[in-house]
């Protein structure tokens, strides 16, 4: 058994990371949800312990102390990370857990879990991003200033990622992400033992096929 796939989705706020990711989650029964630990207050509908851990700054601090966290960021005033606990806890190699973080974190996750597979998502325009953080009502206009600024330095790093999606539509988006989580699935590195033994057992029988069909 080797870990689940961690696939992390980055990107600047109102790309759509939460959206896409909850419906992979919604669709798949393989897929799980990373739900990070963060200081920021819970905006009205969020849950605790299925959108955020919402925690306090010391209850953040005891997490970074005793290496509870896979990676960490702080971003707008608030600190974000990922519990290494939810990692933990699937075990089946065909299972995968769904990372909504932003650039700084995904950068330690390719750092201290190499098999990660980093998905950018971009926004289809300045419009439509400035659109979707205003639908969602949780920013003044202040607020919604910084996250362009966070948005300008998070699109430089896209080069970096391994796939990049533009979010034009939603459907088409998860279609394309749930392609690239399948392919990933996929790969000889992460199935060698699978592959092993099923080759190993395909191998014996034609083996003994053939024996058989020569006697
Ligand atoms: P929001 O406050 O809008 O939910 O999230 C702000 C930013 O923090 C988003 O880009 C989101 O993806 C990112 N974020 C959420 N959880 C984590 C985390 O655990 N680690 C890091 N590095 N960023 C996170």
């Amino acid at each position: 058994m080797n870990d689940p796939l961690l696939l992390v989705l980055a990107g600047p706020s109102g790309g759509g990371k939460t959206t896409v990711c909850r419906r992979i989650v919604k669709k798949r029964r393989d897929a799980g949800f990373s739900v990070s630990a963060t200081t920021r207050p819970p905006r009205p509908g969020e849950l605790d312990g299925a959108d955020y851990h919402f925690v306090t700054r010391e209850e953040f601090q005891r997490l970074l102390e005793t290496d509870g966290l896979l990676e960490w960021a702080e971003v707008h005033g608030e600190l974000y990370g990922t519990p290494r606990e939810a990692l933990g806890e699937r075990t089946d190699p065909t299972n995968c857990l769904l990372l909504d973080i932003d650039v700084q974190g995904a950068r330690q996750v390719r750092e201290r879990a190499p098999g990660a597979v980093l998905v950018f998502l971009v926004p289809p325009s300045a419009e439509e991003m400035l659109a979707r953080l205003r639908r969602r009502g949780s920013e003044d206009e202040p607020g919604l200033a910084r996250r362009m600024r966070t948005a300008l330095s998070e699109l430089e790093a896209a080069a970096e990622f391994d796939y990049v999606v533009v979010n034009e539509v939603l459907d088409a988006t998860v279609r394309t992400v749930e392609s690239i989580l399948e392919a990933e699935l996929h790969r000889a590195s992460r199935v060698r033992d699978d592959v092993l033994e099923r080759t190993a057992g395909l191998r014996k029988a034609l083996e003994a096929d053939l024996a058989g069909s020569h006697t």
